[in-house]
């Protein structure tokens, strides 16, 4: 199918880009256009403009500042963030996940901030930034707003982004010391979407117990979704094999995965606690 008519226009800086979104409620702006045309191709998006964000250098790359963390822009290929040493060495939990996004074609266009404003409860990259207590940084016409990615997921394909904001970066903060990750997912295919997928990251404090903990999980609810009895069973304990099985089981428990063709609620539970042990136990072994 071909999309709806459109117009298309290419800022050339963020503030051009902002000015275009302001004038066109119906304007919709295009990443690596990986979700948005197949979308438009559908018709299942009919934008009136497109804002080509491929030209706005200042939005790409991927920084590690003295500070430590990573700042990374927006529109950073999701492949250049596969293949950077700084994402290896700073953050682990990241340069794991990205080889599950789709396949390298796609992650040759994708961007990790069209991903991540997409807002698809199946997409990988939220669910890491949940679990990484990452900061998603927009820009609109009142300047930036920084929103801490445990606020930023407000319901299905839903971001807190008003209309007339963009995502400019992520700012993904440095690990405490004694932290340790791990990503799972199972799909059907190796590319697909997941039908459950989670991230795992816990720091162990010196005394050998969980000092803080989160489970965060992909593809069962409307978005992102932060098991907090999951991640309460390991704190303050050592992480052994029965906390483990605690908190995989506590994970399972307060899920409402929805079902679909794919997989059913009851499936989708028994995943988020297989995968939940798994991630934990590659994390204990770490
Ligand atoms: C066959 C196939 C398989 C896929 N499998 C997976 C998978 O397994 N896991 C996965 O996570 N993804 C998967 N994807 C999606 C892929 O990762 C996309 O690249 C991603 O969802 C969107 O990124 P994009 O840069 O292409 O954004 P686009 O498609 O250009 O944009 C997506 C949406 O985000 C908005 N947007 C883009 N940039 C900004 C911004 N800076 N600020 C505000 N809004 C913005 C757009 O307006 C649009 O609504 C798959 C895609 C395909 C085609």
């Amino acid at each position: 199918m071909k999309p709806a008519p459109f117009d298309y226009v290419r800022p050339s800086s963020v503030d051009e880009a902002l000015a275009a979104l302001a004038a066109d409620g119906d304007a919709k702006l295009l990443a690596g256009g990986q979700s948005l045309i197949p979308a438009m191709n559908f018709r299942l998006a009919a934008p009136t403009r497109l804002i080509d964000l491929g030209g706005l250098d200042e939005l790409r790359g991927i920084e590690a500042p003295d500070t430590g963390g990573l700042v990374i822009g927006t529109m950073t290929r999701q492949r250049e963030v596969e293949r950077s040493a700084e994402v290896r060495e700073r953050c682990p939990l990241l340069a794991e996940l990205m080889p599950w996004i789709a396949h390298p074609q796609i992650r040759n266009r994708g961007t990790i901030g069209g991903s991540l404003a997409h807002a698809d409860p199946a997409a990988e990259l939220p669910a890491v930034m949940l679990a990484l207590d990452a900061t998603l940084v927009a820009r609109g016409p009142a300047g930036e707003r920084r929103i801490p990615a445990s606020g930023f997921y407000v319901g299905l394909f839903t971001t807190a982004l008003a209309p007339d904001e963009m995502l400019v970066r992520i700012e993904i903060p440095a690990a405490e010391p004694g932290t340790r990750s791990a990503f799972e997912e199972v799909s059907r295919r190796q590319g697909d979407f997941a039908l459950a997928g989670v991230a795992v990251s816990v720091t162990v404090g010196a005394d050998g117990s969980v000092a803080d903990a989160s489970i965060c999980l992909l593809s069962v609810g409307d978005g992102p979704v932060a098991a907090s009895a999951g991640a309460a069973a390991l704190l303050g304990a050592p992480l052994s094999d029965a906390t483990i099985a605690a908190a995989a089981a506590a994970t399972a428990a307060e899920l409402d995965p929805p079902g679909d063709i794919h997989a059913s609620p009851a499936y989708r539970r028994h995943l988020a606690e297989v995968l939940t042990r798994r991630a934990l136990e590659r994390s204990l072994r770490a």
